[in-house]
Parts: C-alpha cells; sequence; structure tokens
C-alpha cells in the first residue's frame, strides 16, 4: 500500500494510555496528525501478564517496524496443547504449521503486556506524541470537542478517541443508555505470573520454562492457560473459575490470596500446584458481558471510541490488544487519506462501518471458545474430549497428508480471525467510496503542508507549529 498524508493536520485527544491509546497515538502522529495522550495514571505501572498477538496483530506490528524490537522481547508460539487438567494427559493438539503461518506472513507470538505498553510508548514518544500523565477526564462536551480533568483543567481538539477501557468515561457519551446495560460474566480470570528461574529448579516445571507452546489444562468448569513472556523470564498464567470469587473486582491491579486459589486445585495435576506455589503476581479480574454497542461515534462527529471502550472483551483472550491495535491502523489509515477537515465525520462513520461487525463476531468467537475448554464435567466436556482425541492424531500428520475436510474444519475459524488485514480493509473500502469522496469533498491541493506538531513526523525535523490543547487550567485553586 502506498503510504499517504493527509492534507491537514488534525488536533487529536486521545483519553487513555494503555495498549489502544499508544497505538492509536503513535499511528495516528505517524500520518501527520497531532496527538495529546490523557491518562489518568502516573504512567509507570507495568503489567507483567501475558498477550497473545496473533497474526492479525504480528502483521500490523511488523508494518509499524516494531518486528526487531518485538523479536527480542517476545516468544514465537509452536502450537496449542490442550492437556486434561487433573491427569496433565495431552489430550489436543493444534499445530501452528510452517506453511500456514507463511501463507498468513505473521507469526503468533508470546508478549507480556508491559513490554508492548513500553514498545508504543517509545514509539509514540519518538514520534512527538504529547502526554500529561495523572490526567483523569471527568468530562466531555462531545459539541464543543472539550475534555475536562479531576483538576477542572480543560482541553479541545478536533476529535477526541475514547481509549480508556472497560470502564471507559467517554463510552456513554458516545453509546447511550446502552453503556449501562450488561450482564455480569459466569467466570472471573486471574492472572497470575511465574519466574521461570524458580521453574527451572524444579525437573518437571523445567521443559515449560523452554516450551513455546501455549499450554490449556481443563478442568471441571475451569481452565488454566500459560506461556512463556519477556524473553522467557516469566511464564504467564491464567485461571478461568466460575463465578463468584470473594474479593474479585473489574480491576487489573487487585490482588487476592494465593492460598485461596491453590486450595481449588488440590485435586489437578503436580505441575499445576507447583506452578501455583511460585506465583509472584496474581491479578484477578471480572467482566462485564455488553451486546455490541450500536454507536462508536458521537453525532457531533468529534468524539469516538476505541479498543475496550469500543468492544468490552472477556479478559485475557487472544484478541483484546490485537482488536484495538486493528482499530489504530484502521483509524490512522483512514485519516491519511487525502481529505478535508469538514469530512472528519464522514471518516469516523467508515471508521465504525469497518470495525463493528469484525470485532462482534471476535467477540463472540472468543467467548464461545473460553466457555468450550471451562466445560463442567458431563456428557458435553466427554464428547468434547473425544473431539479432541481424535482431531489431535489427525493434527500429527503433516500439512501435506492431513485431509482436505480436516483443515476446514479446524482452520476455518482460524484463518478469518488471523488474516484479516486492518489496513487492507480500509484500502477496500477507499476503492469503492473513495471517488465519491474525493468528488464531493474540499480536496488536499491548495491547503500546503500538513502542520506539524510538536516533534514533527519521523523524530521532529518538519516542527511548524506547536499544538494548542489547552482551553483552562487551575492556577493556585483559580481557573485561568
Ligand atoms: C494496568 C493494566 C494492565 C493490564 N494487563 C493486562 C495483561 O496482563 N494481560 C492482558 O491480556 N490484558 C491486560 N490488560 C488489558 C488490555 O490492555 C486490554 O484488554 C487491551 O489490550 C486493550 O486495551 P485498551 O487500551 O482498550 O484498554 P485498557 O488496557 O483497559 O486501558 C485503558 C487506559 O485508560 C486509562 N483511563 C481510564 N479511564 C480514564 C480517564 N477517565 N482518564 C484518563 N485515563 C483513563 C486507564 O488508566 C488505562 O491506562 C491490562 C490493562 C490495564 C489498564
Amino acid at each position: 500500500m502506498t503510504s499517504r498524508r493527509p492534507s491537514h493536520s488534525l488536533r487529536f485527544i486521545i483519553v487513555g494510555g494503555s495498549i489502544a491509546g499508544l497505538s492509536c497515538a503513535y499511528a495516528l502522529r505517524e500520518v501527520g496528525h497531532q496527538v495529546l495522550v490523557l491518562e489518568q495514571s502516573d504512567g509507570t505501572y507495568r503489567s507483567h501478564g501475558g498477550i497473545r498477538s496473533p497474526p492479525n496483530m504480528t502483521r500490523l506490528l511488523n508494518y509499524w517496524g516494531l518486528g526487531p524490537a518485538l523479536a527480542k522481547v517476545s516468544m514465537k508460539g509452536s502450537q496449542f496443547t490442550f492437556k486434561d487438567g487433573e491427569s496433565g494427559d495431552t489430550m489436543g493438539l493444534l499445530i501452528l504449521h510452517e506453511k500456514l503461518m507463511k501463507a498468513l506472513q505473521a507469526e503468533f507470538l508470546f508478549i507480556q503486556h508491559g513490554d508492548l505498553h513500553t514498545l508504543f510508548y517509545d514509539l509514540a514518544v519518538k514520534n512527538g506524541v504529547l502526554f500529561r500523565y495523572e490526567s483523569k477526564v471527568t468530562t466531555i462536551d462531545p459539541w464543543a470537542g472539550t475534555v475536562t480533568l479531576q483538576t477542572g483543567a480543560k482541553f479541545s481538539a478536533d476529535v477526541i478517541v475514547g481509549a480508556d477501557g472497560y470502564k471507559s468515561v467517554v463510552r456513554p457519551i458516545v453509546v447511550g443508555p446502552q453503556a449501562l446495560r450488561g450482564i455480569k460474566d459466569r467466570r472471573v480470570s486471574v492472572n497470575l505470573t511465574i519466574p521461570t528461574e524458580l521453574m527451572r529448579q524444579d525437573e518437571d516445571l523445567a521443559p515449560l520454562a523452554e516450551s513455546s507452546e501455549w499450554t490449556l489444562w481443563v478442568g471441571d468448569n475451569c481452565c488454566i492457560h500459560a506461556l512463556l513472556v519477556s524473553s522467557k523470564r516469566e511464564y504467564g498464567m491464567v485461571i478461568h473459575l466460575p463465578f463468584p470469587l470473594e474479593g474479585v473486582d473489574e480491576h487489573w491491579n487487585e490482588h487476592i490470596s494465593i492460598d485461596d486459589l491453590a486450595q481449588r486445585f488440590e485435586n489437578y495435576e503436580p505441575r499445576i500446584r507447583k506452578l501455583l506455589k511460585l506465583c509472584s503476581t496474581i491479578t484477578p479480574t471480572l467482566h462485564v458481558i455488553h451486546e455490541p454497542f450500536d454507536n462508536w461515534v458521537h453525532e457531533s462527529g468529534k468524539v469516538v471510541l476505541v479498543g475496550e471502550a469500543a468492544h468490552p472483551l472477556m479478559p485475557n483472550g487472544s484478541h483484546n490488544a490485537a482488536l484495538a491495535v486493528e482499530d489504530a491502523m484502521t483509524l490512522s489509515t483512514l485519516f491519511a487519506l487525502p481529505l478535508t477537515p469538514a469530512q472528519t465525520p464522514l471518516l469516523l462513520s467508515a471508521y465504525e462501518e469497518l470495525r463493528q461487525a469484525r470485532c462482534a463476531a471476535t467477540q463472540a468467537s472468543e467467548r464461545q471458545k473460553r466457555d468450550f475448554v471451562c466445560l463442567p464435567h458431563g456428557p458435553e466436556q466427554r464428547a468434547r474430549d473425544e473431539g479432541f482425541r481424535q482431531a489431535r492424531k489427525r493434527a500429527l500428520l503433516d500439512w501435506d497428508e492431513a485431509d482436505e475436510d480436516f483443515l476446514r474444519e479446524t482452520w476455518e475459524e482460524y484463518i478469518e480471525l488471523f488474516g484479516f488485514d486492518a489496513r487492507e480493509a480500509v484500502e477496500d473500502w477507499w476503492t469503492k467510496w473513495g471517488g465519491a469522496m474525493m468528488r464531493k469533498g474540499d480536496i488536499g491541493g491548495g491547503h500546503g503542508e500538513v502542520e506539524m506538531g510538536a516533534g514533527g513526523v519521523g523524530g521532529g525535523e518538519r516542527r511548524v507549529q506547536a499544538p494548542t490543547y489547552e482551553v483552562s487550567v487551575m492556577r493556585d485553586g483559580v481557573m485561568v
């Protein structure tokens, strides 16, 4: 795809500086816009939890040039292994065959949340994105295009991007009463981290400290899955348990007792019990299931949602970060098109149109897969396990030897998920609608150079004018 530049530089405010916010900030800046990120935290916390970067995400990270940095901190996944939680026997396998991965043109990677956060943060800073930490947004005026912080300071922008996650304050402004409708998930998800140096001292656990597998132990109404992150320094485990679990809220920074957790797994295979004893961090999260929201863009055409704010997924799925990164690629590719500022609402509508069906389908698929590996013991679970065993025999065959029906049955849905290219989706849309939009709009040309904010694209060569976002600030308790 040709790399484009918009004819005008817009001012974006991004509320929230996690994966969705940082990737949007970097990507919008990269195509020539001015970007300010407002983040409520002080920006120093890095989560140790594991993230899967499926090929649809890795492909975009590679496009942004993150490949070499990613190679240093990620692990290439080779297969998904399904084990019986109690006996530890391998029941099922999904091998990421080399030929398949070649066709997908990107790897399935395991990466630590904190490492990905740092990669995006560094890239955004290098490209001149502005950051304000300890800046909790409390109010948004979608028609005026302003956001107000808890401190009272007010900022204005051409576009406000709500990247403020699962409990977004921007969401209700855009979505309306639908934001309040939701049902508590039947399961809670617990994130655990184990230092691999401790695992290497135990002969049963040492092989796991080198393994490129994503291992899933399936049990009664429960599933544990784990993978290596952070250059094999940590083993990131996730447990999906039935709710209620005491002391659990919808946050990523609350902790529960390991002893409470361990006693639930006394009948599990020895490696699970040993792993639980070695945990260094435990973070539980609860999830509220929302039907897909009708609107992601406010009718003012100035406020848009991305990431978990737009499509809250159950925690620790395979596509939480991937969908956020796809959102960022979609938005930035659209905002690189040569349209006028007056056409901003049109671009935001295109973003909504391009993303909603994809995200809804992925949300549903993720939930269905999680429930499948968490079946309570009974006839359905026995049928599932038998299916795993049959499929395992065929999975061990070479890709060329496997029969077509088996490959289609196993891979059709994954290929749909992994093969999606967010840039291509915008290109297809532009091929269809671009001509009409170019005729309708007051396009490019006479508007001259893109005005760059502080830093300029690619590290600060083309500084023209520092962006102005502040409308009013608090000084000595007085609004000025
Ligand atoms: C601290 C943290 C740790 C996480 N760790 C993991 C992990 O280990 N594994 C995993 O799979 N997923 C993790 N997640 C979730 C993961 O980031 C998301 O599922 C996904 O990557 C998409 O993220 P997001 O940026 O849309 O939302 P989030 O990651 O939830 O980020 C939202 C951001 O917005 C900020 N914010 C919220 N409200 C306001 C406000 N009013 N004003 C200003 N800023 C605001 C938050 O502080 C946060 O930084 C974590 C999320 C957070 C916030």
